[in-house]
Parts: structure tokens; C-alpha cells; sequence
């Protein structure tokens, strides 16, 4: 049993490292997968991050990830730049796969994955991301005070990131595909109510515009074939995220949005000495903040299941 780690966490972002410094100050010596091509998760992708604790002036999102992971190795986690490709989580000792083919084993596995927002999937998107383009208005908005901004989407999200943009923004126009909303009736009238909110129907980005900094949107109604601007300077994406839950079909108990199901408030999942943390797990808050405390909870959770084995 000597090459049974304690614990493997899967994932780096805020729940994963958060995971990775509590477990390894416990002495658990956690064995951490940060993925191949995105370890610190999704906070890589973006510039200022001014609403985690503790950073009075803000701190920039990969800094601020980069002090996360020096911390959990500062304390003994051992960190790979490598995604688990395999899992099998339903014995005593769980094993997890790489992409060289080891199979490592553990009697704890804590999944911090992630979630990936749905994308529109146009040139100049990425490239633009944190220069105007966002798919977080809890996150963002506060930069866009007094600017002209779109969001696109037509559900309850859409809804909801419209009508926190309207406290700042001077115009808030809602980009949807159809000529009615998804979101329910209540965040429907809201947004409706709202002066400061207007809608274009029947309509998707064609173009997202700018060099340095979005400029303005391209829009195409999608019966007519019809071109138009848009001129803005904040671009809201809110159609979806999809959780990262691939690998543990079939084993790990899943809504019906493919989001990790845990006993909340506790991080335990449907297999014992499996717990789930972060986005994988949460529909309604996704902040690096409620990532890194979640985290937190699941090594204490791990922790106290391991010292009950003992
Ligand atoms: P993630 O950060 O998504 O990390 C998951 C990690 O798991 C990734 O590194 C991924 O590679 C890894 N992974 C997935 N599958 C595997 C696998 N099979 N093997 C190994 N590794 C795997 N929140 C704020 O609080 N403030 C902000 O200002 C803010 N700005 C944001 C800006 C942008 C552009 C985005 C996209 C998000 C922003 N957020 C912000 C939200 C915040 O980033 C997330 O809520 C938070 O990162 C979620 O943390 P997590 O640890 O659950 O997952």
C-alpha cells in the first residue's frame, strides 16, 4: 500500500490550490493535477481581479494564481502540469490515469475541474477577453461605469448580468436569437422595467470589433440576413457554461446540467472519499473566492474521512 497517496486533487484553480495548501498543511501530501494546458484555471485568462479579500489595489488574475500554487507547494503539494485523462473512483483506493498512462492511487480524490463558459466562437473573442470582452458581470462591471454594453443571451444569466450592468452602465442593450426570452417571468420584467435596458431581437454577433479594445459589434438578424452596428464598449457573453465533468460519468452523480452533485453543505459526493469543489460544483455563485472556500471545505472533509480510516 505504500504507493496509495492520501489524497489526489484534479484541477488548479482557486478550489484546487485552495484543496492543495489545506491538505498539504495537514501533513497529506497531496498529489495535484493542474491540466496540461491550463493549470491556475480560469483566472489566467484575465487581467484585474479587485474582489478577492486581501488585495487592497487589486491583484492580477495570473499573480494571484501563481501566489496560489507557490503557497500549496510551499507547504509540500506536489504539483503536475498534466490532465487525468481516466478515473476509477469507485473502489477503496481510487485510481487516477495521466496522459503517460500511470495510474496513480489514492483513498481520497477531491475534484476541483472547473467549468467552461460557452463561447461565441468568433475571431477576436479570446484576443479581446479582459479588453472589453467578459463573461462576468460580477466580476467586470464595475470597469464599464457610464459605457455602452451588450450582453448576449437570452436566460435567466442574461437577465441577471443586464440588470447589475444597468446600476453602472449608461445603456445595456441584450443581443438574443429568438424573439422571446428563456429567462423566467419575473427576470423578464425586470429587465423589461429597466429604462436603461433595450433588446434586438432575432439577432446574433457577427463581428467583435477592436484592436486593442472592443469598439463595437457587427450584428446579423438571423431571418432577414440583415448587417447592423453596434456600438459598444463592453461585451457580456451569457449563454452557458458546461462544468468539466466528462471523466466521471457514469460514476460520479451529475444534475441534469452535468454539474457535480454534492450532500451540501458538505463537499461529499455520491462515492465515499470522493468530494467535489469550485465551479464543477456551483451554478449559482462562480467566484474565485467561493471556489477557494469550498476548496477549503472539501481538504477538510478529505482530511476528516481519512483520519476516520485511520
Ligand atoms: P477553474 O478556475 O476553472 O480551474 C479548474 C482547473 O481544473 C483548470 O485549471 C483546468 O485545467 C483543470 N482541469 C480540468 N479538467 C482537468 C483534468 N481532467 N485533469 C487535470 N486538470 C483538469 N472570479 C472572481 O471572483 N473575480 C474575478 O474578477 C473573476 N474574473 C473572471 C474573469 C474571467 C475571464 C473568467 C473566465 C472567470 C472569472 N472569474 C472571476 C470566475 C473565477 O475565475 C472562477 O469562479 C474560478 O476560477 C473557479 O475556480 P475553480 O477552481 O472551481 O475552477
Amino acid at each position: 500500500m505504500s504507493d496509495v497517496r492520501n489524497v489526489i486533487i484534479i484541477g488548479s484553480g482557486p478550489a484546487g490550490y485552495t484543496a492543495a495548501l489545506y491538505t498539504a498543511r495537514a501533513s497529506l501530501k497531496p498529489l495535484v493535477f493542474e491540466g496540461a494546458v491550463t493549470a491556475g484555471g480560469a483566472l489566467m485568462n484575465t487581467t484585474e481581479v479587485e474582489n478577492f479579500p486581501g488585495f487592497q489595489d487589486g491583484i492580477m488574475g495570473p499573480e494571484l494564481m501563481d501566489n496560489m500554487r507557490a503557497q500549496a507547494e510551499r507547504f509540500g503539494a506536489e504539483l503536475v502540469p498534466d490532465d487525468v485523462v481516466a478515473v476509477d473512483l469507485t473502489g477503496e483506493i481510487k485510481t487516477v490515469t495521466d496522459t503517460a498512462g500511470t495510474v496513480h492511487k489514492a483513498k481520497a480524490v477531491i475534484v476541483t475541474t472547473g467549468s467552461q463558459h460557452r463561447k461565441l466562437g468568433l475571431p477576436n473573442e479570446d484576443a479581446l477577453s479582459g479588453r472589453g470582452v467578459s463573461w462576468c458581470a460580477t466580476c467586470d462591471g464595475f470597469f464599464f461605469k457610464d459605457q455602452d454594453i451588450a450582453v448576449i443571451g437570452g436566460g435567466d444569466t442574461a437577465m441577471e448580468e443586464a440588470t447589475f450592468l444597468s446600476r453602472f452602465a449608461k445603456s445595456v442593450t441584450i443581443v438574443h436569437r429568438r424573439d422571446t426570452l428563456r429567462a423566467s417571468k419575473a427576470m423578464q420584467e425586470r429587465a423589461f422595467a429597466d429604462p436603461k435596458i433595450s433588446f434586438v431581437w432575432d439577432s446574433e454577433v457577427a463581428e467583435v470589433q477592436g484592436e486593442q479594445k472592443l469598439s463595437g459589434l457587427k450584428l446579423r438578424n438571423v431571418k432577414t440576413g440583415e448587417l447592423s452596428d453596434l456600438a459598444v464598449t463592453g461585451l457580456f457573453i451569457a449563454i452557458g457554461h458546461d462544468p468539466r465533468t466528462e471523466l466521471f460519468k457514469g460514476q460520479l452523480e451529475l444534475d441534469e446540467e452535468g454539474y457535480l452533485k454534492v450532500d451540501a453543505p458538505s463537499t461529499r459526493t455520491n462515492i465515499t472519499g470522493v468530494f467535489g469543489a469550485g465551479d464543477v460544483v456551483d451554478h449559482t455563485y462562480r467566484q474565485a473566492i467561493t471556489a477557494a472556500g469550498t476548496g477549503c471545505a472539501a481538504a477538510l472533509d478529505a482530511e476528516r474521512f481519512l483520519a476516520a480510516l485511520a
